[in-house]
């Protein structure tokens, strides 16, 4: 039997940069300019930043869609996003959805899952967390309030 290393194990909702559970809409661009600015001041090291985890490169190269916004750090190539579902019954290192049908069938599940997109670039390995959605939770009231 030949070893086969799985790809997606290491991978999940803690690897993506920016990350807090939230559930709902949320979004991180002033976040995301604020760490750029810091970036470029030289107050934040870019190998804080330019970290991302191999299989979200790997799944970025893959099957990610190509931006026209030039990559922020090293501004060698354009960003590229991904878009990562998490949830119950997604299993814990989620799942990187690359099509709108698997999208649409993952949005009709009664569970309440998040779609985390995140843009990185596949030459330095600058990636953040640019919106979560909720997808999923069919039949229940999307705008919880939250305690
Ligand atoms: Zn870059």
């Amino acid at each position: 039997m030949s070893r086969v290393p799985s790809p997606v194990m290491a991978f999940t909702a803690g690897a993506i940069q920016g990350t807090d559970g939230a559930r709902g809409i949320v979004d991180h661009r002033l976040a995301r300019r604020m760490l750029i600015n810091e970036v470029r001041r030289g107050r934040v090291p870019m190998d804080t930043v330019c970290d991302a985890h191999p299989e979200l490169i790997r799944a970025a190269r893959n099957v990610g869609t190509e931006t026209q916004t030039e990559c922020p750090i090293c501004e060698e190539v354009n960003l590229r996003l991904i878009t990562y579902v998490f949830g119950h019954g997604i299993g814990p290192q989620g799942r990187c959805v690359s099509t709108a049908k698997e999208m649409r069938s993952l949005n009709a599940r009664p569970e309440d899952l998040n779609a985390y997109v995140v843009e990185a670039c596949t030459e330095c390995r600058w990636h953040h967390l640019l919106r979560v959605l909720p997808v999923g939770g069919r039949g229940r009231t999307r705008a919880r309030p939250r305690s």
